[in-house]
């Protein structure tokens, strides 16, 4: 079956993309395996529009439902290669589809460490980003597991609302040149047995048989690659982020990306903005071919 455009991923960057492409009375096609980063969040208060706290599970159906409502089709389904023969060629685990033009809004992997407890308190106390949840720990003591930058980044987001934050590094060395504002900031380097609560986490449980009182963990170990579909396609990557211009170009021609493929702020009001950019430019390049 061929398309105008083909996007991959039906989170927010990929729905908006859609939104754009269909109302420009395109032939589009949004194929994504699961919901995404949505899937996992729990209260939503900082995306504009809603008078009461959303849900991500609601929001994604939201979403889904608009799209199919102006004629957007969806597939349920994993993208398992990308070729190239004049038209995109994107061979999923059931189908092959063609399209003339290609948007990645593949989203990024957050890394999960495999310590007893994480995914049991997932919203329950375990948050994988301080921008989004810092605001529901106010005066509270958390703390961010992960050794590197990125850690010491979510440290400091939440040190201006939790009453204190300890970096668990969980038996690693944390990253060298700690820069001397973060000396609000504990440091635990001993290895993590388990994490343990009731209803929400209350403690981290250390291999010593030490523990530590805390009402929140934010994960915080660097984001898995999300460009290995990129690459198949030639698409420029920088670490863990397809490379794209202000218009969400990759430097292939009719390929795109946006969300937190792309890097840079992993909110959904930047997937939402970037997605209906590279929309809008996959129209022209459609419309020019
Ligand atoms: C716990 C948590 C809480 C958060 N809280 C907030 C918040 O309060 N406010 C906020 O603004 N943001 C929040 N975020 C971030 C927000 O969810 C993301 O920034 C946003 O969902 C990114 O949208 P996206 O479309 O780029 O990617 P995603 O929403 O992650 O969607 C990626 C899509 O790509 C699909 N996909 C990936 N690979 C393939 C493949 N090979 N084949 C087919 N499909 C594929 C996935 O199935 C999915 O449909 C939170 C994130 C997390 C994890």
């Amino acid at each position: 079956m061929s398309y105008d455009c083909i996007v991959i991923g039906k989170g927010p960057a990929g729905i908006s993309a859609s939104l754009y492409v269909k109302r420009a009375n395109l032939k589009v096609l949004v194929i994504g395996k699961d919901g995404g980063a949505l899937e996992k969040t729990k209260e939503i208060d900082n995306y504009y529009g809603f008078k009461n706290t959303i849900s991500g599970q609601e929001l994604l159906i939201n979403g889904i439902e608009q799209a199919k409502r102006l004629g957007v089709e969806l597939e349920t389904d994993e993208v398992i290669g990308l070729e190239f023969d004049g038209e995109y060629i994107v061979k999923t685990r059931n189908s092959i589809f063609k399209a003339k033009t290609l948007i990645l809004a593949t989203g990024a992997r957050r890394n999960v460490p495999t310590i007893k407890g994480i995914k049991e308190f997932e919203g329950k106390g375990v948050s994988y980003c301080a921008i989004c949840d810092a605001f529901f720990y106010k005066n509270k003591d958390v703390a961010v597991l992960g050794s590197g930058d990125y850690a010491i980044s979510e440290a400091k987001q939440l040190l201006p609302v939790a009453n204190s934050v300890t970096i668990l590094t969980n038996g690693e060395q944390i990253v060298e040149n700690r820069n001397t504002d973060l000396e609000k900031i504990q440091l635990l380097e001993k290895p993590i047995n388990h994490f343990r609560g009731n209803e929400v986490i209350e403690e981290v449980v250390f291999n010593d048989n030490s523990n530590l009182k805390t009402s929140g963990v934010f994960i915080a170990l660097g984001v898995a690659s999300s460009t290995d579909l990129a690459k198949k396609l030639g698409a420029i990557t920088n670490g863990n982020y397809i490379v794209v211009d202000k218009n969400m170009k990759t430097n292939v021609p009719g390929l795109y990306a946006c969300g937190d493929c792309t890097g840079g702020l992993l909110q959904i009001s930047k997937a939402v903005y970037e997605g209906a950019v590279a929309g809008l430019d996959a129209i022209k390049y459609i419309r020019k071919k």
